[in-house]
């Protein structure tokens, strides 16, 4: 089953994901590859591999336009993401995944230089997920256990635009795939 899966995370990706990822110069598919491949470089365990490959499957899986950002509608892609990785990964990947947006407010909030340093396309749809947090939300979000590993998704997330990047593709990630799989069983 859970090799089943894995097959069907890859056929998504392969199917949907080479529409443009909102506003910038890369398909949603090469922005998730060169995510994954900025965790394997900082060298982290599968499951938070797993989690920088499918930090936006939710884009993928309501099938929503392109340009969602540009029309003033926030998605909420990082709940339907996190909500449907729930069914088959344990927390250590899909608190990551919904956390990915929140830990962009933290990060507008206590490092001004990061604010700044958002592409116009993040930085527009900052303003839909709600803007900086206040105190309340910094609190809140640090309160949450994997509030550090969101951070670092977002991290790579964001630097995870760089037009014709050649990254290893989608089967290099089969095995941190299943192994994540298998972790979420046995936890
Ligand atoms: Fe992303």
């Amino acid at each position: 089953m859970n090799i089943n899966i894995v097959e069907e995370i890859i056929q998504l990706f392969t199917r949907v994901g080479q529409g443009e990822y909102f506003g910038e110069q890369v398909s949603e598919t090469e922005h998730a590859l060169q995510t994954a491949h900025l965790a394997v470089q900082a060298g982290v365990d599968e499951e938070l591999i797993a989690a920088a490959l499918l930090h936006d499957i939710g884009h993928l899986l309501h099938g929503l336009p392109e340009s969602i950002a540009q029309d003033g509608i926030d998605g909420r892609h990082e709940d339907g993401g996190s909500a449907w990785l729930q069914h088959y990964f344990g927390p250590a990947v899909s608190a990551p995944v919904r956390l990915h947006v929140a830990a962009k407010r933290y990060l507008c909030a206590i490092e001004p230089e990061y604010l700044a340093g958002l592409s116009p396309a993040s930085q527009r749809s900052l303003k839909l997920q709600g803007g900086p947090f206040d105190e309340a939300g910094i609190r809140g979000f640090e309160a949450e256990r994997y509030f550090q590993s969101a951070v670092a998704v977002r991290r790579w997330d964001d630097a995870a635009k760089t037009p014709n990047l050649v990254v290893p593709g989608l089967d290099a990630y089969r095995s941190a795939l299943e192994t994540a799989l298998a972790r979420s069983t046995t936890r």
